[in-house]
This record gives C-alpha cells, sequence and structure tokens, in this order.
C-alpha cells in the first residue's frame, strides 16, 4: 500500500466557521462518530477545540471518553447510546451526557444515583430507539422526581429525523415540540437536526444541532453542492505512482484498502499532468492513463479535496453515501495531517 489520507485541518476549521454562522444563535455539536468520519478522532476534536467547538457527539461511551482525553475538561460530550450501569458510572466519572431513549435505560440510569446528565429521546417517527410519544409524559415525571432527588440531570431532549422528505421531517419536527414542550421555562437544551436539515430548514435548528457530514466537506447525495452549501472536502486519497509502464501508470491503492472496484473506469482523478481516467482497481493498486514525464513517486488525488470526484460524487456512482465511501476506506491508510 503506497497511499494515505491526506486530512487539511484548516478545511475542518473553514467547514466549522461556515456551520457557526449558518446556525446562529443555535450552538453546534460536532459529531465525530466512526473514527471522525474517518478522519481520526484525537486531531480533529483538538482542531475543533482550539476553533471553538464546546459540543461533541459520539454513538458510544467508548468514544466519549477518548473525546474527553482529546478536548479536555470543558467541552461538553454526548454519547447516545448506552448499555450498562458500567457505562454509566464510567460516562459519569468523566462527565460525558448521556441519552436515554427508553424508560428502562431510564431507570438504570437513575438507580446508578450518579446524577448523570439525561438527555431524554422521543421517538418522532425513525422508531430507532426513544421514547414513543404515548409514553412521554410518564417518562418526563420519572425524570423529574429523579432530578429533584438529585439521582439525574435532566440537559436535554432530542430526535433524530430521517432528513429524507420534506413531508415526513415536518411531521418529527410536530412531535418533536409537542414533547419539548414540556420544558418550556428553557432549562434543556432541545436539538433535532443533522448536517441537512440544519443547513436548509431554520426551524429545525432550537437550541443545538448535531453536524457531523458537512464539518467534513461531504455533501448530501442528490442534494445541493459544495458550493451552495460553502462547505469543502477536507479528505483526499492520495495514492504514491508505483510503476511507469507504457500507456499506464500503477498507483498504490486498491480495492483491498477499501477503494469500491465499481468504481473502476467511472472516475477521472488528478495527477501532475491534469486529470486523467482511473482505469481497473485491482487487489492493491489500480491503474491510470499517464502523463507526459510520469514517475515512480508522483502523487495522484483519487478522491476528495483536489480531486475531480468528491466521496459524494463516487457514492452516486456506486448507490452509497459520501460518508460509507470514506469509511470503507481501510483504516490502515494512514492520515496526513496539514
Ligand atoms: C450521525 C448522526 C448525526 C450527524 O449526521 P450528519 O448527517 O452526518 O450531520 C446526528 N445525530 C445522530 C443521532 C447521528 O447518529
Amino acid at each position: 500500500m503506497s497511499a494515505h489520507l491526506d486530512i487539511d485541518l484548516g478545511l475542518l476549521a473553514a467547514n466549522l466557521a461556515r456551520i457557526r454562522d449558518t446556525v446562529a444563535p443555535a450552538r453546534h455539536m460536532l459529531v465525530v462518530k466512526d473514527d471522525a468520519y474517518g478522519h481520526g478522532l484525537p486531531a480533529v476534536v483538538a482542531r475543533a477545540v482550539s476553533e471553538g467547538v464546546s459540543w461533541f457527539g459520539t454513538f458510544d461511551v467508548a468514544t466519549a471518553i477518548a473525546v474527553r482525553e482529546a478536548a479536555g475538561p470543558d467541552a461538553r460530550i454526548l454519547a447516545w447510546t448506552v448499555y450498562d450501569a458500567a457505562e454509566i458510572d464510567a460516562a459519569a466519572d468523566a462527565g460525558i451526557d448521556l441519552g436515554v431513549g427508553d424508560a428502562v435505560l431510564l431507570e438504570e440510569v437513575i438507580a446508578r444515583g450518579v446524577r448523570a446528565r439525561v438527555h431524554l429521546k422521543v421517538d418522532t417517527g425513525l422508531h430507532r430507539n426513544g421514547v414513543r410519544p404515548e409514553d412521554w409524559h410518564d417518562a418526563v415525571e420519572r425524570a423529574r422526581a429523579a432530578q429533584r432527588a438529585g439521582a439525574i440531570e435532566i440537559a436535554g431532549v432530542w430526535s433524530h429525523i430521517a432528513e429524507a422528505s420534506d413531508a415526513e421531517d415536518d411531521a418529527s419536527r410536530e412531535l418533536f415540540v409537542q414533547a419539548a414542550g414540556a420544558f418550556e421555562d428553557g432549562s434543556v437544551l432541545r436539538h433535532l437536526a443533522a448536517s441537512a436539515a440544519s443547513f436548509a430548514r431554520p426551524g429545525f435548528r432550537f437550541d443545538l444541532v448535531r453536524i457531523g457530514a458537512f464539518a467534513y466537506g461531504i455533501r448530501p447525495e442528490s442534494g445541493p453542492s459544495d458550493q451552495e452549501l460553502g462547505i469543502r472536502p477536507v479528505a483526499a486519497l492520495v495514492a504514491d505512482v508505483t510503476g511507469v509502464s507504457g500507456d499506464d501508470v500503477t498507483i498504490g491503492v486498491g480495492y483491498l484498502d477499501g477503494l469500491d472496484s465499481r468504481l473502476s473506469g467511472r472516475l477521472a482523478v488528478a495527477t501532475p499532468g491534469g486529470e486523467r481516467a482511473l482505469g481497473e482497481i485491482g487487489p492493491t493498486s489500480s491503474r491510470v492513463r499517464s502523463w507526459p514525464g510520469a514517475q515512480v513517486g508522483d502523487e495522484v488525488s483519487v478522491l476528495g479535496r483536489g480531486a475531480p470526484s468528491s466521496m459524494t460524487d463516487a457514492a452516486e456512482l456506486v448507490g452509497t453515501i459520501g460518508e460509507q465511501v470514506l469509511l470503507r476506506l481501510s483504516p490502515r491508510l494512514p492520515r496526513r495531517y496539514r
């Protein structure tokens, strides 16, 4: 393998500024699940903190604790999944906020008595965890009683939406507004939207938005362009030329590195001699049309920043989403930061 992911943290900073300006006065939680969408969690978190990001979101508690280590004591961190008592205690120890989306888990968190900060999740239609609207009143009453007794602190109320159709999202928002009405005194943070709705739909921003994709410069498939969104890709897949023969050069990245072989013959890449067609993608290397003066060690930008195709452009060719194209790239590819 002679390839790496080249990560431009300056562009991460620019995207974060764009997000901050777009969603203000709502605040922005940077989502860093999946190793910061493959960009490498420690470097991303450290830079985000220095750019003023104060909230981070993760799927699991272990990742949230890694964020605490990288971000220092002041950052607020939400883990939206927690499995057992040991994790509840570890989260409370590290000052991690917990997403709680069912009554059984709520009882478990209360029973620990560790004054965990809880974000109550209401199901607004995704049916992916979340208290059902018909059970919401009871859950809120239970949480409030536990808060009065000092067992937990209610820090947020939230939900997650599909962002697939405006009509569905509107229906979800309606349910969310009804649920959040239980906290009209402004004592808790309300958060609903991820990247797409945060930008397109001001009424979905509430107090806080949870943004991953746009921070890394990954646009949604069949949605607005990077320019329209004002974001730029942070990551580039860069491969070295490992051989030159006749009309073709060989570059050191293949499908075993996670480059989807269905992209064979369907992408252009950026070479020192200009754009060239990417030919067959092999296991550990791929072919590219040559250019005058091509030599071993030249660098070719295959996907992402500086390449003709973004992660989402490639995703659209193979029927997936930009995040997945990036996440399939092997964690063994070294990350290089600038
Ligand atoms: C992944 C995720 C997000 C961020 O979504 P993007 O579209 O990448 O901005 C927000 N909230 C939850 C619960 C998530 O799982």
